[in-house]
């Protein structure tokens, strides 16, 4: 649980941690209004594209970590499913269409904005792309196909790191 907000979203009352009794966890509870601050990860999507035994990897433009490298993907935007949000990141970032998706797994992690620290899940699959002639979106700098074996620096999320280090292993 994020304690960081300080009011309620529906009266502006103070904001207070409890737990209810048939509860596991601690909530943001406004004492005024009775309102309950339920936080649940934020979703987001990761997209593996190989070729050959490359993979691809988009370099960041923006922070955090700014100029890192990292897998395509971004946060899953309400009246979207999994598969349309990744469809969009790799058409806005890339310029190219997903042509086939395979579940790869999902991971619990943790995203850094200018105000706060977001907890998110990432849903990660396997995808095949329509072609190779990027047309890199304004959020990326770049956009390379790397050798397992020489991957660049990659951005210290959680959930890239661990997609990475078992994508490298599964190759051992
Ligand atoms: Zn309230």
């Amino acid at each position: 649980m994020n304690d960081k907000y300080i009011f309620c979203p529906m009266c502006a009352g103070s904001l207070t941690v409890q737990r209810e009794a048939r509860d596991e966890h601690d909530r943001l509870t406004c004492l005024k209004c009775g309102f309950v601050f339920y936080q649940n990860p934020m979703p987001t999507v990761l997209a593996i594209i190989e070729k050959d035994d490359q993979l691809l990897l988009v370099k960041r433009k923006n922070k955090p970590f700014k100029n890192s490298w990292t897998l395509p993907g971004g946060f899953v935007e309400v009246g979207q499913n999994l598969e349309m949000a990744l469809r969009q990141e790799i058409q806005e970032e890339l310029g190219v269409k997903i042509d086939d998706f395979s579940y790869f797994g999902s991971y619990v992690s943790q995203y850094h904005t200018k105000f706060i620290m977001e907890d998110i899940v990432c849903t990660v699959f396997k995808t095949t792309i329509n072609n190779y002639e990027f047309k890199i979106g304004s959020d990326v700098a770049d956009a390379k196909f790397f050798p397992k074996s020489g991957l660049p620096e990659i951005a210290p999320f959680k959930d890239v790191q661990a997609i990475i280090k078992k994508l490298i292993k599964e190759k051992l």
